[in-house]
């Protein structure tokens, strides 16, 4: 497993890394919050701590269910049952309490891991998706309006490939920030205005994108 441990303190960090990289995975140590949220990408699962120096760590995981199902494990020496119902109410996948034993831990991540597969992975198929006049070729990377091609830039095209994956679905700034920028909380905010506005001007369809407010936006119906 690729593991993402974050976790402040840099003798029980060491060590982890050190005990799961010792029994075959690949362990990156992560000292803050703001970095997971960053980098959560490309890891099987994710072990938190909840006392980082940054944020709490319900607020860390909070953040990330915002934006992947990646599997979260909660490690902390928080061993009330408040914290750890609210943990796991929170979205962690599960919760153990330090000092940690590592296989049971490695066997908690693994379980966390198996659930959180698709059940059938999804055929490498041609993928169009089209809105009354609007198409999509997914595939192509070509966009048509009234059968007219339209040239949009790699980060308009972001766009529409994010909100087209389920049309008629909302899908939250965050969701759009962390898929495209990679940083769904820090700073690129006033990007994804930027280039949205771009992109409705360049489609101009009112009300093929619906805003959705304090919240996101929608493709379609
Ligand atoms: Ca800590």
């Amino acid at each position: 497993m690729r593991l993402a441990v974050v976790e402040d303190d840099d003798g029980v960090g060491e060590a982890l890394v050190e005990a799961f990289t010792v029994r075959g995975h690949q362990a990156v140590r992560m000292r803050r919050g703001a970095d997971v949220l960053t980098a959560h990408r490309g890891f099987d699962a994710v072990v938190l701590d909840l006392g980082l120096p940054d944020a709490d760590g319900l607020t860390v995981l909070r953040q990330l269910r915002e934006v992947t199902t990646v599997p979260v494990v909660i490690l902390t020496a928080r061993s009330d049952e408040r914290s750890i119902v609210r943990g796991l109410r929170g979205g962690a996948d599960d919760y153990v309490i330090k000092p940690p034993r590592i296989a049971e831990l490695l066997a908690r991540l693994e379980n966390a891991t198996r659930r959180s597969q698709p059940a059938t992975a999804a055929p490498d198929e041609a993928r169009v998706v089209e809105y009354a006049d609007v198409r999509v070729d997914l595939t192509a990377r070509r966009v048509q309006v009234g059968g007219v091609e339209i040239a949009l830039t790699a980060k308009e095209f972001a766009l529409v490939e994010v909100l087209t994956a389920r049309p008629g679905t909302a899908v939250s700034r965050q969701q759009l920030m962390d898929r495209i920028w990679g940083d769904a909380f820090v700073a690129v905010s006033r990007s994804l205005d930027v280039h949205m506005t771009g992109l409705r001007a360049k489609l101009d369809r009112p009300g093929l994108i619906t805003t959705i407010r304090g919240y996101g936006y929608r493709w379609g119906a």
